[in-house]
């Protein structure tokens, strides 16, 4: 089982049932819908043909909900308008929409924009493709800020700008990814990602608007931005997971600085066993071509091999050429670069959450590898528990026990954890019994084994995470405890 999991955005080269149903046989463990394209209502159908697919692969299927988040973006406009090196244009702050759009003139949607810039401010568009420099700005709300095309090219409507070094007054979730994040939690999405993070206090309207909705989905802390690397220790402790959102960062920090981020991101993230996720330009090659750069292919191995416990591909699966071709390589490489990996011997240390659960789950790895445990099961209500059990990256299968498919859906995210549904007993030593009898009948246990159980006690699921066993297969497939 390949550990490293593979993250897929899903768009018009993927949302169709064909490819769909093609690049989650090929290995895509999560999809990712980025709710910055698009009308919410517009991605409904996608959470049904997704989860369509769970009878058909006999397996959970996750998404991630990726939220717009305080982005400035060009506003609508029609066509593709072709900046040119050293011509004027201006951008119009706080229009949503432009009818007579041209290389002379772009709609901003924040308003604000034109109070924020100074003169000789690079304005970026695109993940910095198109570089302007102000010329002049009106110093109110709403204003015209007159540029100077410094690196041209052609631009679209809702095109990302970055403006680096600035911080954008607008909220952590503004109206947009209320209505994104409302449409998420009534669909079932598995996770949340949060964009353009800052503080750890960003993090809290959208962890308030889950708890409202009566729900525990776990929190992606996108890490775009430099003052989030300058608050990073606070912001992973209030996260449930990271993801390194390489586009945005190697536009608003120096690109040569995007390598050393991405790995104290991942440092941070393993010291605590958390999920993290490497994304953007992964394959970017493969959105026009079918075959990869060899510097690609090493930039996801080393992202591995530095302890990135997932890989995304954007572009190339939402809209490129070869979605098919970026996840079976992508696959491939994770297969051969663990293959020459041993474990990475992270082991979380600085522990702000989730205490109690943690320690059980660190005993149960431990007697695990020691007692040479052929797999560890952990029950759980929500995922956090298996979440936690993967943190220490045991090197030993895991499988989590849940009665809950949102439960196993999330688990889909997790390195080296596969999932059971099975029904919850009275007693803890009942349901993992039910559990390990269907592990049995699908192969993942066989007679003689030992297992390690983390569970709550006396409800295996539903109880607090308190309890580790370990248990031996007998004969007669019951499970009897063990030395
Ligand atoms: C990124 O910037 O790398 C990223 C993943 O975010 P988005 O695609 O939403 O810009």
């Amino acid at each position: 089982m390949r550990r490293t999991r593979i993250v897929s955005t899903i768009g018009p080269s993927s949302d169709s049932p064909e490819v769909l149903e093609s690049i989650l046989r090929a290995g895509v463990d999560v999809c990712r819908l980025n709710y910055s394209h698009g009308e919410p209502a517009s991605k409904t159908a996608i959470y049904e043909q997704i989860r369509g697919f769970e009878e058909v692969l006999g397996r959970p299927t996750c998404i991630l909900a990726d939220l717009p988040g305080p982005k400035l973006r060009l506003g609508n406009f029609t066509g593709i308008v072709e900046l040119t090196k050293g011509q004027s244009v201006e951008l119009h702050c706080g229009m949503a929409k432009m009818e007579d759009a041209s290389s002379a003139k772009l709609p901003v949607e924040y308003a604000g924009l034109s109070l924020e810039l100074n003169v000789n401010d690079p304005v970026l568009i695109a993940d910095g493709l198109i570089r302007l420099i102000v010329k002049n700005t009106e110093a109110k709300s709403g204003g015209i800020v007159t540029c100077e095309v410094d690196d041209g090219g052609p631009v679209s409507a809702k095109k990302g700008i970055n403006v680096p070094g600035t911080m954008v007054d607008l909220p952590a979730i503004g109206a947009h990814d209320k209505i994104a994040l409302e449409h998420a939690l009534q669909q079932g999405a598995d996770y949340i990602a949060v964009s353009y993070v800052r503080t750890a206090a960003d993090l809290i309207p959208a962890k308030e608007a889950i708890k409202n909705a009566g729900q525990h989905v776990p929190i992606i802390a996108k890490i775009e931005h430099p003052t989030a690397l300058m608050n990073l220790d606070e912001i992973l402790d209030a996260a449930d997971a990271v993801m390194v959102a390489r586009g945005d960062l190697g536009v608003e920090i120096p690109l040569e600085q995007v390598p050393m981020a991405q790995q104290r991101i991942i440092d941070g993230a393993l010291q605590r066993g958390m999920i993290v996720i490497v994304a953007t330009q992964m394959l970017d090659s493969m959105i026009l071509n079918s075959r990869p750069t060899r510097a690609e292919v090493s930039d996801i191995s080393n992202a591995i091999r530095f302890g990135a416990t997932a890989v995304m591909l954007s572009g190339e699966t939402a809209s490129g050429k070869y979605p098919l071709q970026s996840v079976e390589i992508m696959d491939r490489i994770a297969i051969a670069t663990e293959q020459g990996l041993d474990s990475s011997g992270a082991r979380p240390s600085g522990l702000a959450r989730f205490k109690s659960t943690r320690a059980v789950a660190h005993a149960g790895v431990e007697l695990a590898k020691v007692s040479k445990a052929a797999r560890i099961v952990v029950a759980t209500e929500h995922g956090n528990a298996p979440r936690l059990v993967a943190g220490y990256q045991p090197e030993i299968p895991v499988t989590a026990v849940s009665d809950r498919i949102r439960a196993a859906r999330r688990v889909q995210l997790l390195p080296g954890v596969d999932s059971i549904i099975v029904k919850e007993h009275q007693r803890g030593s009942e349901t993992m019994q039910t559990a390990v009898a269907a592990l049995l009948d699908d192969g993942r246990l066989n007679v003689g084994d030992r297992v390690v159980a983390i569970s709550g006690s006396p409800l295996a699921m539903k109880g607090a995470t308190s309890t580790v066993r370990m248990y031996r297969i007998a004969k007669d497939r019951t499970i009897i405890g063990a030395e």
